[in-house]
């Protein structure tokens, strides 16, 4: 008879997307008796859903999965799995090189992990398995990226962390092959779910209590599911118990008028757009094939602030591209300056095998990139303390969600803007929508003061 009692100890590194899916095969696993632990010693399965977009990501689960293999001695029915972005790019390669690795399941195939987990207890319980851990073409093993673009797990509800805000995948995958990315190669192509399925889920986990819904996609302007992005967000907009709606991640260029229309005429769709520009200078905005200028992305702010006055920006920044000069360096701080983003997101370029900029001439020596860096985030630090201080004095709404990790008398919650908040604590639970007095600014984040409770 089938065990329900396993337990299950999920690692997720990444972004929002390898939550989102980390949350899905949590669900499909919950289908077959698993529930999480957060104790690695406890787990019948342990699942790291991987990142591979920046090599400290990668050499952070290479780490991880080493520290796993003592465990998998004292417990040899443990069974240990890799999944996501790494997981595609590697596929066997992982197994060559950690053979204690049970299975390898590519980005294509999250939807299949009960299956094979399953199959591999089968094995281990019809004692059967032929374990060899230097032999990594045990038929213990199971590896399958086969197909990149493959089906969307939409059959199950994810098991979803949090209490209070939640991520919906509406899109999985990109078209855009910006030189240095290696998601459109991980994740493969676009491929958007149905809207019913979206609006089903987003209902869903309204009825599970969550208050506020992130729709998710790799470029969710470019959602194309049988109705424009910009549709979509609006019927999400109207779904009942939606108090707050974002979405991530933006491309400028397919930022649309009737997107900005929408969330200027939305109810909950928060006014905070995260619209990464990657560089400031056109020469490197070229060489990263993002297909626009820096003057038609000031326009587009333009156009943004003109449409929602109280808008928050933010962005993502690469630096040390190749090809990067101290002049291009120059040019992007002055962009900063014209723009005024209420945050930053700055990277260190990071080479990706298989991406056309690493084998681009003139590649930036670590010691320019930090540098760079740093005059980088001194400029947009100055700026993003600027903006949060004219918050001082000012009321604003914010999300609850729960006490913060270092002080439970502290509480913290998010602005529409997506700033966070930190308040003495008095009887606000988590996903209240209060009112919070701004009373002091600094870079990363506000304090304040509950000012009036009110009931929403
Ligand atoms: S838009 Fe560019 S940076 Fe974003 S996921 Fe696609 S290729 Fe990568």
């Amino acid at each position: 008879m089938r065990r329900m009692d396993k337990k299950l100890k999920l690692l997720t590194y990444g972004c929002q997307m390898n939550v989102a899916d980390s949350e899905r095969m949590a669900g499909l696993l919950r289908q077959i008796g698993y529930t999480l632990t957060d104790d690695a010693d406890d787990a019948d399965l342990i699942l790291i859903n991987t990142c591979c977009v920046r090599a400290t990501a990668e050499d952070k689960v290479f780490g991880q999965i080493g520290r796993f293999k003592a465990l998998k001695r004292l417990k040899p029915s443990l069974i240990l799995g890799v999944a996501g972005c790494m997981a595609q790019k590697e596929g066997a390669n992982l197994i060559k090189r950690a053979p204690h690795v049970d299975f390898v399941l590519g980005t294509g195939q999250s939807c299949e992990v009960a299956r094979v987990v399953q199959s591999l207890e089968e094995m281990r319980n019809a004692q059967c398995v032929m374990r060899n851990d230097s032999d990594s073409t045990s038929r213990s093993h199971v590896v399958d990226v086969s197909n990149v673009s493959g089906d969307i797990p939409v059959e199950v509800f994810p098991l979803r962390g949090g209490h209070v805000s939640t991520f919906v995948p509406i899109m999985y995958g990109c078209n855009n092959f910006c030189t240095y990315c290696i998601v459109p190669y991980v994740r493969g192509r676009e491929r958007s779910r149905k809207p019913e399925e979206i609006f089903a889920e987003v209902k869903q986990a309204v009825a599970e209590g969550f208050k506020e819904i992130t729709l998710l996609g790799q470029n969710v302007n470019s959602y194309a599911g049988g109705m424009t992005f910009a549709e979509l967000l609006t019927a999400v907009d109207n779904i009942a118990g939606v108090e707050r709606l974002r979405f991530m991640t933006s491309h400028p260029k397919d930022l649309s008028d009737e997107l900005i229309a929408a969330i200027a005429g939305g109810r909950h769709i928060c006014e905070h757009i995260h619209l990464p520009v990657q560089y400031g200078s056109d020469k490197i905005l070229k060489r990263m094939n993002r297909v626009y200028t820096v003057e038609n992305y000031l326009r587009l702010v333009e156009k943004i602030r003109a449409a929602v006055p109280h808008v928050s920006l933010t962005t993502d920044l690469i630096v040390g591209f190749p090809g990067e000069t101290d002049d291009d360096l120059q040019e992007t701080l002055e962009f900063l300056r014209a723009v005024q983003f209420d945050a930053a997101f700055t990277f260190i370029y990071s080479k990706r095998s298989g991406t056309p900029a690493a084998t681009f001439p003139a590649q930036v020596d670590d010691e320019t990139k930090h540098r760079r860096l740093d005059a980088l985030m001194k400029v947009q630090n100055e700026i993003s303390l600027a903006k949060n201080r004219a918050l001082v004095d000012s009321t604003v709404e914010v999300l609850v969600e729960g006490a913060s990790k270092t002080d439970d008398k502290i509480f913290t919650g998010r602005t529409r803007s997506n700033k966070l908040v930190l308040f003495a604590h008095g009887d606000e639970r988590a996903g209240d929508l209060i009112n919070v007095k701004i009373t002091q600014a600094q870079t990363w984040l506000l304090k304040g003061e509950v000012h009036v409770l009110q009931n929403f």
